[in-house]
Order: C-alpha cells, then sequence, then structure tokens
C-alpha cells in the first residue's frame, strides 16, 4: 500500500489556535496510525500578514501537543523559484494565460456583479488573446467553461461544483507572486501529499485546487474537510467563547495529553470511549470515524477529562509538566523523590496543574500560617494533651510508614479516649494552615519526620500562647 503523506499548512498570521490544532492533530494522528510521514509547512506568502512571532508560537504550541513531524518545517516564502516553474508549466501546455486588463475595469465588473447579488467572475477577455508577459500583466489559469468538478471528500461524500462558476482565477499577480490556491497544489503535489485534512472552510478552494492538480497531471490526495469547531451558543468557536490559542490552555494547566485526547473527540469517535491515551490514539485513529458533524467545544468536559489524565498519569511524568507551575510559585528545584510523593496525595484530587501546584504549597513552607478561621475553631486549649500525646507518639517512632503513624494516632486516641475525627482536624490545621487537603497520614508521610514533628510542636506552642495571652 502507498505510504499515507499528510501535511500540517499553517499560516503564522497568529497564535496556533484551538481549530488549527485539532487539523494539525488529525493529520499528525492519521500519519502516525499508518506509519506514514507528517509534513509541517509554514504558508508565509502573505508576507503583510506573517510574522516570525507567530511562526515561533506556531512551534511552540506544535512541540506542547507533542506533534513531532518528520518533514520541514517548509516555508512558502522559500520555495517562490519551484511556483515560477510551475506557473511557467501552465502557460506552457495551454492551461494559463496573460492577462492585462486594467484593475479598475475588473474592479467594476466586481462591483456590478455584487450590485445585483451575483459572485464576481471574470470575463474571459484575454483567454484567447494570446498574450506574452509584461507589464501589469497577470497569469490567469484557463478553467473549464463547462460541466463540473467533483470533489471527493472521505467526510463529506462527493461534492458537486459547476465549471461555469469558477471564473479564471489569477495563478500569478502582476508582481510574478503567486496565489494562494496554486502554491498550495503546487507544495501538496511536489511533497507527495496522498491526504488533505482540513477545516471546511477551504471547501470552497478545493475545486479550484482539483482543476489545478488535473492541469498539472498529478493525482489527486483523499480529501476529508473536517466540520469546525463550534461555542456553546454552537456558532463558531472564537473569543467570544474563551480562549482560543493552545498554549493558553498549557498555561491554565492542562496536561497537553488531556488536550489532544479532548480534541480529538471533538471530531472524532472510537465508540463511547472518551479517555484515550496519546499511544491509543495512534492506535485506533482513522479517518473513517471522523464525524460529519461540528462539535461543541466544552471547557467543562475539557476540565474534567484533565483530572481523569492527571489521575492515570505515573507522578514521575507528572513531574515536568507541574515544575513551571511550582517555579511560579517560587518553588524551584525541589526534590524529585519528595515531589513523587507530594504529587501522589495530590492527584486524585487536582482537575488542573494549577490546583495541583496550589495544593502542594504547604508541603514547602518554613512556616505554615494558620487560616484564621480554621485557628479559631480547631486550635484550642482542649487539642493540647492529644496533641503533646501524639508529639511524642510519633517521635518515637522508628519506621515512618502508614502503618507506623497508624500506631502513633491509636495510641493517642486511646489515652484520650478520642475519636480520630477529634485529632484529625487539628492535626490538618497543623500541617497545612487550612481545613482541606489530602487524608493526613499521607500527609505526614509524605512531609517526613522532622518537618511532621516541627510543625507539631508549632501549633503546641502556637494553642500555648493563646492560652496564656
Ligand atoms: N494555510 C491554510 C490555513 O492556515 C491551510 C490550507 C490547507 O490546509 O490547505 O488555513
Amino acid at each position: 500500500m502507498e505510504e499515507i503523506i499528510t501535511r500540517f499548512p499553517p499560516s503564522p498570521t497568529g497564535y496556533l489556535h484551538v481549530g488549527g490544532a485539532r487539523t494539525a492533530l488529525f493529520n499528525w494522528l492519521y500519519a502516525r496510525h499508518k506509519k506514514g510521514k507528517f509534513i509541517l509547512r509554514i504558508e508565509d506568502t502573505d508576507v503583510k500578514r506573517s510574522t516570525q512571532a507567530s511562526v515561533d508560537a506556531i512551534f511552540e504550541a506544535l512541540e506542547w501537543l507533542g506533534i513531532d513531524w518528520d518533514e520541514g518545517p517548509y516555508f512558502q516564502s522559500q520555495r517562490f523559484d519551484l511556483y515560477r516553474e510551475y506557473i511557467g508549466k501552465l502557460l506552457e501546455n495551454g492551461h494559463a494565460y496573460y492577462c492585462d486588463c486594467p484593475p479598475e475595469r475588473l474592479e467594476r465588473m466586481r462591483k456590478a456583479a455584487m450590485d445585483v447579488g451575483g459572485k464576481p467572475k471574470y470575463d474571459g477577455t484575454c483567454r484567447e488573446k494570446g498574450l506574452g508577459p509584461g507589464e501589469g500583466r497577470v497569469v490567469r489559469f484557463k478553467s473549464p467553461l463547462t460541466g463540473t468538478t467533483v470533489m471527493p471528500d472521505v467526510i463529506k461524500g462527493n461534492i458537486v461544483f459547476q465549471n461555469a462558476e469558477l471564473d479564471d482565477f489569477v495563478v500569478a499577480r502582476s508582481d510574478g507572486t503567486p496565489t494562494y490556491n496554486f502554491v498550495v497544489v503546487v507544495d501538496d503535489v511536489t511533497m507527495g501529499i496522498n491526504t488533505v485534512i482540513r477545516g471546511d472552510d477551504h471547501v470552497n478552494n478545493t475545486p479550484r485546487q482539483i482543476l489545478l492538480y488535473k492541469a498539472l497531471g498529478a493525482d489527486l490526495p483523499a480529501f476529508g474537510h473536517v466540520p469546525m469547531v463550534l461555542g456553546n451558543d454552537r456558532t463558531r468557536l472564537s473569543k467570544r467563547h474563551g480562549a482560543m490559542s493552545v498554549t493558553a490552555y498549557r498555561d491554565m494547566g492542562f496536561l497537553p495529553d488531556a488536550f489532544i485526547n479532548y480534541m480529538v473527540r471533538l471530531g472524532w469517535s472510537h465508540g463511547d470511549q472518551e479517555f484515550f491515551t496519546r499511544s491509543e490514539l495512534i492506535e485506533k485513529f482513522d479517518i473513517d470515524h471522523i464525524g460529519k458533524s461540528a462539535g461543541v467545544f466544552d471547557p467543562e468536559k475539557l476540565t474534567a477529562l484533565n483530572a481523569d489524565h492527571i489521575k492515570a498519569t505515573p507522578p514521575e511524568s507528572l513531574i515536568p509538566h507541574l515544575k513551571p507551575f511550582l517555579a511560579e510559585r517560587s518553588i524551584v528545584d525541589p526534590d524529585p523523590e519528595f515531589l513523587k510523593g507530594i504529587i501522589r496525595t495530590l492527584n486524585t484530587r487536582s482537575k488542573t496543574l494549577i490546583d495541583m501546584a496550589d495544593g502542594a504549597l504547604f508541603y514547602f513552607k518554613d512556616s505554615i500560617e494558620y487560616d484564621e478561621k480554621a485557628d479559631k475553631k480547631f486550635l484550642k486549649p482542649a487539642v493540647l494533651p492529644p496533641l503533646e500525646t501524639l508529639l511524642s507518639e510519633l517521635e518515637k517512632l522508628k519506621t515512618w510508614d502508614e502503618t507506623g503513624l497508624e500506631t502513633a494516632f491509636k495510641a493517642t486516641m486511646e489515652a484520650h479516649d478520642l475519636k480520630l475525627g477529634k485529632i484529625a482536624q487539628p492535626v490538618r490545621v497543623a500541617l497545612t494552615g487550612g481545613t482541606v487537603s489530602p487524608g493526613i497520614f499521607e500527609i505526614i508521610e509524605v512531609l517526613g519526620k522532622d518537618k511532621s514533628l516541627d510543625r507539631l510542636s508549632r501549633v503546641i506552642g502556637h494553642i500555648q500562647g493563646k492560652s496564656e495571652g
């Protein structure tokens, strides 16, 4: 079977947005699934709108998503010689011609058509003139005047276009620069692309591109036009619905694997399975199951899926993702073993990496500040005796593990005839400063003996201070 070759060709006129990321993902997954090739191409022929900052932002987002490419990045701006050569080919084999119609006349024609609600169309004035190159002349593609062009589409089925609707579009402007549809086809043909998955906002370009393939004697790729991603009001996803930039989701604490899982599910299904690891996606993704209807972007679902991925990811693999969030909170270079233990106490209770970083803060504190309400409610003189017992029981422990901790707590509960609940909350406030946290045994185990005892001694001093004052 022929090797599958897909591509992602972003225009660097802004950051990589959610819809673009999904297109990239579909092409990447399909290539990986088929053990084919995925090519990155930067469509920067629009020099006015293309910027290096956007190119960098796109690379950064792809890197975060874990989308790697086998060839490229190619830059269209560096391929003008090739495009010129192909313009020459079209002119040579009679599929294109020079046109010297003055722009003012074309503009008048365009306006007149629009005024009566028609489609602006070139009237073919220069089609048979046999003009050669010259100042101010564009090159137009000679479209068939009759018949139809059929776009076979793996998602939408066949779409039929009337050739009469497709005019003799410009392939090279008067300054010699090639136009969009033309360079896309030259690139796709010369790069051997045989599968084009892209947003269905490109459907109207495709018949023109198909005519170009035919004129160049090239085979058509398989086309798959994916429905747009919608917002919750079922209009096309835009800034109004929330962040559009992919890296904004990184900064909000989403895991790349969760994000790709969610994005893929926005237009593809595998039975009713929702959770997929990256390797499962590669194993199962196929274009046959890309849906015909548009997916609705739901940040809540994305967040729920993120929580599932945080839970399912081994703590050591979460470390590199969590570290930047800790660094933002002035925790730099934490001990990896300590951090692994911390993550184990938080990974079932964190929806995002921000939750996790916030939840981890108390572990790193030198001294705990007690939440005012918690202090008032739980750090009362009555809890001093059990806390003192607990401290001495813990000091005695030889092994700092769950069994040891249970023994120390049991002894304390028995000595004071108290239920665990009565001791647990004051201990929690002593260790974390607040009333919501992972289980106290887990915390004590991860904090280790020195820090735990230190925090308990401090709380005892704090309560004593109160009764004296
Ligand atoms: N450069 C185009 C875009 O960013 C993609 C064109 C294509 O997929 O053919 O929308």
